[in-house]
């Protein structure tokens, strides 16, 4: 399969932007790649400059789950263009997609709309600090929630393939408040606060992502909330991969969990950028123009990325049929996946719920930071390489989630298990 447009617009790209890229993932450097250029996508495919065409497992990192370009929202959001893309005032769409996220999620009482998941999770912490009076937050080793300063701390995402531990640019000062517990091991969460009373919050993805989907072991997250009740935390939930894409209503509701503040972003924009979060009333209304606590933003709540929104939250609420399917495809990819790489004897097993999975090239069970961490990234490159060949676009790192739409259907999962049976054939007399 030919790249060569592809190649000479990266070439052109690297001299004009750091990486030639505006995401460092997108760059392919940890599968030891070149990207492709998207020229278009339409349901589950994506359609590269050069002509390929890639069964898409990326999904716009998650943002998308109706499908690419599904005719309904081009509808909408056709017709939404028309009346102005900003107003820097209100309309009635924010009032809609409001009152469809509160009551999605019975935690959420009042919320707030961004422009990324980052502004969501960058904005939760300092409402947190605020609410509590106290400075600490915890996060969760592998956890990615954006490029907050105070987030970058050992994180998941594009952060786990990269050279350093964390990134560069984050002050000491405000490094040393973020203090590092493990998912799944609920002793280094008890062991952090019995050491420090300072600390406001605990944030964490409810279900792993970041670093690969790692679920939940039972207990730990009802653990967790209850350690932050104990000690007057509050408990913050990283939505923004998990939240109506495991479920309508979200990973805390699967699990039956109340976290304080839930951050959203990704799917709740319906492919344009948006984020949100919200929570309990009398912390909200710590914000700004209610409460001490700033927090704004020029295109924050935009009517394009709102009515794209309403119109995919409104199709979810009325399908919601599509979650169990989701479900179903990916545990049949779990099962006829797993059957192959024992067939041809490769490591690899999938971890794996409604939306979301990862195929980790390991023989253990991954259930922790630690067990991702040993995964083998070079079978994963040559993994990636032969299936990007046949065709079928996983991401471009092993510590990514797979992420799925409404339109991978029966096709699409044939498609995939004839390629994984290809590719794990070649792939058996290298490992
Ligand atoms: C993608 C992501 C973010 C950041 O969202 P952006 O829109 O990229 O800023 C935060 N948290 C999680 C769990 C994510 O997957």
């Amino acid at each position: 399969m030919a790249r060569e447009r592809s190649a000479s617009l990266y070439e052109e790209a690297t001299r004009l932007m750091p990486g030639g890229v505006n995401s460092p993932v997108r760059a392919f450097r940890s599968v030891n790649d070149i990207p492709f250029y998207a020229q278009r996508a339409k349901g589950a495919y994506l359609f590269d400059v050069d002509g390929n065409c890639y069964l898409d497992y990326v999904s716009s990192w998650g943002a998308i789950i109706l499908g690419h370009a599904d005719d309904g929202l081009v509808n909408v959001i056709k017709g939404a263009v028309e009346d102005g893309t900003s107003y820097g005032v209100c309309h009635p769409h924010e009032v809609e997609i409001a009152r469809l996220i509160v009551d999605a999620f019975p935690s959420i009482e009042l919320l707030r709309l961004t422009s990324s998941g980052t502004e969501a999770t960058m904005s939760a912490i300092r409402l947190a600090r605020a609410f509590t009076k106290r400075q600490g937050i915890i996060k969760l080793r592998g956890c990615y929630h954006g490029h907050v300063d105070s987030l970058l701390v050992k994180a998941g995402s594009g952060l786990a393939t990269f050279a350093l531990p964390d990134s560069s640019g984050v002050p000491e000062d405000l490094a040393r408040h973020t203090y590092i517990g493990e998912f799944n091991r609920i002793d280094t969460i008890r062991n952090i606060v019995k050491g420090h009373k300072d600390i406001s919050c605990l944030i964490l993805e409810p279900i792993m992502g970041n670093m690969g989907v790692i679920l939940p072991e039972k207990g730990f997250l009802a653990d967790v909330q209850e350690i932050c009740r104990k000690e007057g935390m509050l408990l913050i939930c990283d939505e923004v991969i998990t939240g109506f894409r495991v479920l309508y209503g979200g990973a805390q509701h699967m699990y039956g969990i109340e976290p304080d503040i839930t951050c959203l972003g990704k799917i709740i924009g319906g492919g344009f950028a948006m984020g949100a979060f919200g929570g309990r009333r009398e912390i909200m209304e710590r914000l700004a123009p209610l409460g001490d606590t700033y927090q704004a933003g020029t295109l924050s709540g935009n009517p394009i990325a709102v009515r794209a929104g309403v119109y995919t939250l409104e199709y979810l609420r009325d399908h919601r049929d599509q979650y169990e399917l989701m479900r179903q495809r990916i545990e049949l990819l779990r099962n006829e996946v797993g059957r192959m790489a024992e067939k041809y004897a490769i490591p690899y097993c999938i971890n794996g719920t409604t939306g979301m999975f990862t195929g980790f090239f390991s023989k253990k069970k991954i259930s922790d930071y630690e067990s991702a961490a040993g995964c083998s990234r070079t079978l994963y490159e040559r993994f990636f390489k032969l299936m990007l060949q046949e065709g079928i676009f996983f991401a471009p790192s092993q510590f990514e989630a797979s992420l799925l739409t409404f339109c991978h259907q029966e096709k699409e999962m044939t498609q995939t298990l004839e390629t994984y049976e290809k590719v794990f054939e070649t792939m058996r007399t290298e490992v």
